[in-house]
């Protein structure tokens, strides 16, 4: 799960979202025209021609954060404009749209902008309206600001947890499966496009039952706690570290080739054989496969892994085998 994913909003919704706001733009156009107020009519008809395009772009799965993040701010400057000419009647739909600024910008960037809007629109409702009324609206306006920027701070926290949750694993900390494909594709595609050489590690611990059966389940827990610690010390930042099955984990070095990445699988052998644990006498010990790109595909990318990792069991365990010595 990523957070672009999270922060998209439903198709359907955003569609809904967009036609209530040309319907409401339209009537008020048709009223201005009905008064004979042609600038604001016009002004507004004018306005409705991004939303019309954003709502095309949203049917045809071509909408993006940044063409609605533009279609916003040009109703707030319509909005802006209403204020000036007609006052609390374009106040009040300053409430909407900040709800809606808070929706699809960061917290930061919406809380600067819904700032400039709120003062500039209110500053501009003087035009028309007496100081005790502005006043008023902007009292009303504040707890909006206020409010909105609670809600945006809660609602980015819980879905950063909700994205640590999802994509992390619960004993070890490293992430889970869920991350897999989506990591193993985007090292395949920057292969393909850019030429950006990619290996994977396949650690598997040797004999783990006999551990588990000898010392208990949760001190098998803590081993692979401390295994997971130290590949993440030994693997280089820009390493991916999976938590692959029960005591598998498997280790996506971008950027690394195949001499690169055996030397961390020798640094990981060397290293979980030397961990320190009171409760174990014997050194824990570690196969590893490795296979670098280019692959026919993620599942071949893997299947030739799995199998130079079976080659190093057969061989003996504790070791690394590299796929094309198989
Ligand atoms: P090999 O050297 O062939 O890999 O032998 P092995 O014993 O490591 O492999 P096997 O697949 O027979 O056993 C894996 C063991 O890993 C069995 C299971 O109890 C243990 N295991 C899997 N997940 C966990 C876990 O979350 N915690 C603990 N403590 N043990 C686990
Ligand atoms: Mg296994
Ligand atoms: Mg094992």
């Amino acid at each position: 799960m990523e957070l672009a994913k999270l922060n998209s909003i439903p198709k359907t919704s955003s569609l809904l979202f967009q036609l209530a706001g040309i319907v409401t733009v339209a009537i008020y156009v048709l009223y201005r025209i009905s008064i004979e107020d042609y600038v604001l009519a016009g002004f507004f008809a004018v306005s409705m021609i991004p939303l019309a395009l954003s709502m095309y772009l949203e049917w045809h799965n071509k909408a993006n954060l940044a063409q609605k993040k533009l279609t916003l701010i040009l109703i707030c400057i319509a909005i802006s404009y209403s204020c000036f000419t007609l006052g609390y009647k374009g106040l009040i739909y300053l409430f909407p749209t900040i709800f809606v600024i808070y929706f699809l910008f960061s917290l930061k960037e919406a809380a600067v902008l819904s700032l400039i809007y709120s003062v500039i629109s209110l500053l501009l409702a003087l035009n028309i309206e007496e100081t005790f009324v502005v006043t008023r609206f902007s009292l009303a306006v504040v707890d909006c600001l206020i409010f909105g920027a609670i809600f945006s701070h809660v609602i980015t926290k819980q879905k950063l947890a909700l994205l640590y949750f999802a994509n992390t694993d619960e004993l070890t900390g490293v992430s889970n499966r869920k991350r897999l494909m989506g990591s193993l594709t985007h090292a395949l595609q920057h292969h393909i496009s850019k030429g950006i050489q990619s290996t994977i590690l396949l650690l598997d611990l040797d004999h783990f039952k006999q551990v588990n059966d000898k010392y208990g389940h949760l001190t098998g827990d803590k081993v692979l706690r401390q295994v997971a610690q130290i590949i993440k010390s030994v693997a280089p930042n820009q390493a991916e570290v999976i938590r692959y099955g029960g005591e598998e984990f498997l280790i996506i070095l971008t950027g690394l080739d195949t001499t690169e990445a055996a030397d961390i699988a020798q640094q990981l052998i060397h290293n979980i054989a030397a961990m320190q644990l009171v409760e174990i006498e014997e050194p824990i010990t570690c196969s590893i496969g490795i296979n670098s790109l280019p692959a026919a595909s993620i599942d071949h990318w893997l299947a030739e892994c799995d199998k130079a990792l079976y080659q190093a069991k057969l061989a003996g365990r504790n070791r690394a085998i590299i796929a094309t010595q198989c």
